[in-house]
């Protein structure tokens, strides 16, 4: 078995990305982003950058799901030392440790579910425009956090 071409997105030509038909604001002649002048077509982001950008997705996504998993059983044994310790009427087990373990993966399967819609983008060949208000996320908030859906302003917008 060898030489096996089908390989998710490694090869194949790349000179026409599917063209979202979202395009809002019918009423701005002149920004067909098929019209070879592009001067107001935001560009896409170039195929080597979502490869990178897809590269620490998914790397940060194992990372995540690791130690999710590992958390989640420490946990787990720390709250069958606490059943003991009740039966036993000792001190009480750090419960607040617990908890906030199950807080923190909880944090983290959300960063997981981030991560599978922005590599799900990245397969739509929506990734790097803003999910609110369409416009190109700047590439070094999406170095910085490759997981947002959100450009600079809306994600201020949304947290004030
Ligand atoms: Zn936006």
């Amino acid at each position: 078995m060898s030489g096996d071409p089908i390989v998710a997105g490694s090869t194949g030509p790349v000179s026409h990305p599917p063209s979202g038909t979202h395009r809002s604001g019918s009423g701005y002649g002149g920004a067909n982003p098929r019209d070879r002048t592009g001067i107001m077509a935001p560009k896409p982001l170039a195929a080597k950058t979502i490869k990178d950008l897809e590269k620490t997705l998914r790397e940060r996504r194992q990372e995540l799901l690791d130690t999710a998993t590992s958390m989640r059983a420490e946990a787990a044994e720390a709250m069958a030392d606490q059943d003991r310790s009740d039966l036993l009427d000792e001190d009480p087990a750090p419960v607040t440790d617990v908890e906030r373990t199950l807080m923190v993966s909880d944090i983290m399967a959300a960063e997981v579910e981030k991560i599978d819609g922005a590599l799900e983008r990245i397969t739509k060949g929506t990734y790097g425009f803003c999910t609110s208000c369409g416009k190109r996320i700047g590439i070094e908030r999406l170095r910085a956090l490759p997981e947002t859906e959100l450009c600079f302003e809306c994600a201020s917008k949304r947290k004030v």
